[in-house]
């Protein structure tokens, strides 16, 4: 068996350890300090005690890497970042009410879009008509007093496009979409109202959701809406209100204990900003075969499109790549070209087997 380095947006590279263990545990789930279930956990009841030790523990691992407040609730819930844009809405907005939103990619669409239904949209802000290559700065952004929330999104997938800092929104409470950023860097959660994030990047496997709220914030009313949409709801019933998607759960629980074991978030960080430098280095000093085109001082560490000089070459670049055991840097359709995402589960080894190839392939092409 040979794995290739997975440069995949999401679903993305997993770290090896947590397949291993999850490879062990998928025919009998022998629990830490447990007697052997007799079955695979995949098989066996939300409410046993095998799957409520695993949610418990995915929480505090979780809570321990990120830094999470008592004042702050976790849910794990499925239906993916998509659901969670419409029911930020739902949850938080009294209806027609203005929400601000900061637009600086496709997933900023995308969260405006499953909104537009239940409050009144405001882009307080927008990099769209540059090509969603920048934060717009903001002392420019023009923000509603009234506004429900501001919503941004922390790292546009797509768009390689990052916000460096927490923008400070005063009263009104900032919402935030971190799907593709979360742990790779320490986060003041105190700074947000609430966050979300898929967790088919950094944290696990697709299929699961976190959402991390100031529990304050769920005593607004929000819109009539039934129990599955809620989450006032989904916190009484402890993120089990229907069958949660338990597989998943485990996972993204092995996957975050790897990252609390590997050192935490600082750690991530660091190496993130290393492999990042070592990529956008090679696409800058390519004499423009290679090209990046965002901001330098909004570039993301987790997402790195990147252009060939002649789009002819693309084709040809994808299938070496593969063959140097480097999968999933084809562009989103949205932009084409090249994307290498480097989520925490990319060693360095895989940035600098990318990076040589990119020279090489360079070399022999130019
Ligand atoms: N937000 C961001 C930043 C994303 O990258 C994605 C998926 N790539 C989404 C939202 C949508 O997530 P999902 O497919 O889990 O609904």
């Amino acid at each position: 068996m040979s794995r290739a380095y997975n440069f995949s947006p999401g679903p993305a590279a997993l770290p090896e350890d947590v397949l291993r263990r999850a490879q062990a545990d998928m025919l009998e789930y022998v629990g830490p300090g447990q007697a052997a279930a007799g079955a695979s956990i995949v098989e066996l009841s939300h409410r046993g005690p095998e799957f409520l030790d695993v949610a418990q523990r995915a929480e505090v691992d979780l809570r321990a890497l990120i830094g999470i407040p008592d004042a702050y609730a976790v849910l794990f819930l499925a239906g993916g970042a998509t659901t969670q844009q419409a029911l930020i809405a739902l949850n938080f907005a009294a209806m027609g009410q203005p929400a601000d939103y900061v637009l600086t990619g496709h997933w900023g669409h995308t969260a405006i879009k499953q909104a537009r239904p239940y409050v009144d949209v405001r882009i307080a802000a927008s990099s769209e008509a540059e090509g969603f290559k920048a934060i717009p700065d903001r002392a420019d952004w023009r923000l509603s007093a009234d506004a429900a929330y501001v919503h941004i999104t922390a790292n546009e997938t797509i768009h390689g496009v990052e916000f460096r800092d927490t923008p400070e929104t005063g009263d009104v409470p900032l919402f935030a979409d971190f799907s593709s950023s979360i742990a790779s860097e320490p986060l003041d959660v105190g700074r947000y109202g609430l966050i979300y994030a898929g967790a088919q990047k950094n944290l696990g496997p697709v299929g699961i959701t976190v959402v991390i709220v100031r529990r304050d914030l769920l005593e607004r009313s929000g819109q009539p809406r039934a129990g599955i949409f809620d989450y006032r709801a989904h916190l009484a019933a402890d993120s089990m209100l229907n069958t949660p998607p338990s597989w998943n759960w485990y996972l993204l629980g092995l996957t975050v204990k790897w990252m609390r074991d590997e050192g935490g978030v600082e750690v991530f960080a660091e190496r993130s900003r290393a492999k990042a430098r070592l990529l956008y280095d090679t696409i800058d000093g390519s004499d423009g075969f290679y090209r990046n085109d965002v901001d330098v001082a909004a570039r993301s560490r987790m997402n790195i499109p990147f252009f060939l000089h002649d789009a002819r070459l693309d084709a040809e670049f994808l299938a070496g790549a593969r063959e140097a055991g480097l999968i999933g840097l084809k562009g989103h359709r949205v932009l084409g070209g090249m994307r290498a995402s480097i989520y925490n589960a990319m060693p360095v080894a895989g940035v600098e087997a990318l990076t040589a190839y990119m020279r090489d392939f360079q070399q022999h092409r130019s």
